[in-house]
């Protein structure tokens, strides 16, 4: 589903980010990106939407190199969470949430229903919360409120940049659970951040861990943690 073929990044000042990257999610996958800070984790999953283009290689998603793809289209396909999830402050949490839609040019009553939706799909009463504005909000609702936008449009494709870091630690440990029933509802092919080693077990269907610019193991928990 998504393909990185020997990708590699160098920032303009000669920092090499990542080098020589080949790996494969597969459909209805989640994997995620362990390892330290500044091993290039942000840069490989960046590079899937095109916020950051790859110095060599190519990345293909679901068959297509995204170099081609049409950038409305790459919105429709990929969905992106952040850890400090950018909802628009004067935007209401149902007008944030039905954003993309609202971009690929749905009609309005369309993109608020399906933005209703969402939002009780991530445990937001639309009735309630749907016209609160984000500063409204606690930490762990503003968090399912960018869970909720990334999914608006259904995009087969979700990538996940620390997306429950900026909660406390029961917050956290409740929104990994959540999500991860909404993942086996919705089964999105992911690409997940951490510097959590317990999260990225905890999620991941596998884990690439990082060194310096390349993944250095990519398996199952369960065999990156050494246990038979
Ligand atoms: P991680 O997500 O693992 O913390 P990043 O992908 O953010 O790592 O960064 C990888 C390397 O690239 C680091 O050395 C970082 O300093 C560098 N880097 C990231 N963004 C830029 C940039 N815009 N210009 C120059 N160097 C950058
Ligand atoms: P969560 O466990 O999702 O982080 P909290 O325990 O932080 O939620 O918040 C509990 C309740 O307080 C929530 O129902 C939320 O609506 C409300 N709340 C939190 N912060 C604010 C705020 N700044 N304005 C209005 N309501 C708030």
């Amino acid at each position: 589903m998504i393909r990185f073929e020997q990708v590699g990044k160098v920032y303009a000042d000669g920092t090499t980010a990542v080098d020589g990257l080949s790996f494969e999610v597969a459909e209805g996958e989640l994997v995620t990106l362990v390892g330290p800070s500044g091993c290039g984790k942000t840069t490989t999953m960046m590079m899937v939407n095109r916020l950051i283009e790859p110095t060599t290689g190519r990345i293909l998603v679901d068959g297509s190199d995204i170099a081609t793809v049409d950038p409305v289209e790459l919105r429709r396909r990929i969905g992106y969470v952040i850890q400090q999830v950018g909802l628009f402050p004067h935007r209401t949490v149902l007008d944030n949430t039905a954003t993309v839609p609202a971009l690929l040019g749905w009609k309005r009553a369309r993109a608020r229903a399906r933005a209703a939706e969402l939002l009780e799909l991530v445990g937001l009463d639309p009735a309630v919360y749907g016209g609160r504005y984000p500063a409204q909000l606690s930490g762990g609702q503003r968090q399912r409120v960018g869970v909720a936008r990334a999914l608006a449009a259904d995009p087969p494709v979700l990538l996940m940049d620390e997306p429950f870091g900026a909660v406390d630690p029961v917050v956290r440990e409740r929104l990994q659970n959540e999500f991860l029933a909404l993942q086996s509802a919705v089964r999105k092919t992911i690409l997940m951040v951490t510097h959590d080693i317990e999260e990225a077990v905890r999620m991941g269907d596998r884990i690439a861990v990082y060194g310096q610019g390349r993944i250095e193991q990519l398996d199952t928990p369960r065999a990156v943690l050494g246990t038979p």
